[in-house]
């Protein structure tokens, strides 16, 4: 099954992917993106896409594990 992963390093807190895909991402109160889920069924796998395209600093991949 697909997998999200989250460059923390990279992550600026912009929120964009939160706004995609608010069931995927939180941000804490440092303002990094929190993960609330890591599995993408494949039927979520668009709209997690999407979302991870939306950050402007490219800290968010789904890729095939
Ligand atoms: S859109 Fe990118 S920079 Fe913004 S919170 Fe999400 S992962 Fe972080």
């Amino acid at each position: 099954m697909p997998v999200v992963k989250a460059d923390l390093g990279a992550c600026q807190g912009y929120a964009n992917c939160v706004v995609g895909a608010s069931d995927y991402f939180d941000i804490d109160d440092d303002g990094l993106v929190v993960l609330l889920r890591v599995d993408v069924p494949e039927d979520d796998r668009k709209r997690v896409e999407e979302a991870a395209r939306s950050c402007p600093v490219s800290a968010l991949m789904v890729v095939d594990e």
